[in-house]
């Protein structure tokens, strides 16, 4: 999609720190990150957000999370971590293509990723 800043990141129009790829998914680090890991996991075709996510491309979805444990074990993130999407203006999102950020490394503080507002 056309002025996607994510879309541009899966294409290599813009740099990004890659730690994962398969047909359906691209996985890099966050630019500002807020835990010792924070990875970004992104469909490779465009869906908005949560809220878009519908019978036709709910797979897409599904493949992301498939990819969490992958990329957790990548990591070694043996001792956990937490996946969240930010879903609309309330939430912060503030990318308009789905993502789930991956936070871990550390024990993490009770809200994270705009959480405190
Ligand atoms: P959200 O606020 O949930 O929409 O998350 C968007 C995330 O994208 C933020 O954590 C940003 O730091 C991150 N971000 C924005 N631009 C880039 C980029 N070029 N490379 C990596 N992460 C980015
Ligand atoms: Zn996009």
């Amino acid at each position: 999609m056309e002025n996607c800043i994510f879309c541009k990141i899966i294409n290599g129009e813009i740099p990004s720190d890659k730690v994962y790829e398969d047909e359906h998914v691209y996985a890099f680090r966050d630019i500002e990150p807020q835990a010792p890991v924070h990875i970004l996991i992104v469909p490779k075709d465009h869906v908005a957000s949560v809220a878009d996510i519908s019978a036709e491309n709910s797979h897409l979805a599904a493949k992301c999370l498939e990819a969490v444990g992958k990329i957790a074990r990548i990591e070694n993130l043996s001792g956990g971590y937490r996946v969240i999407t930010n879903t609309g203006r309330d939430a912060g999102q503030t990318v308009f293509h789905l993502h789930f950020h991956l936070l871990g490394g550390a024990e993490l503080p009770a809200m994270i990723v705009r959480g405190a507002g």
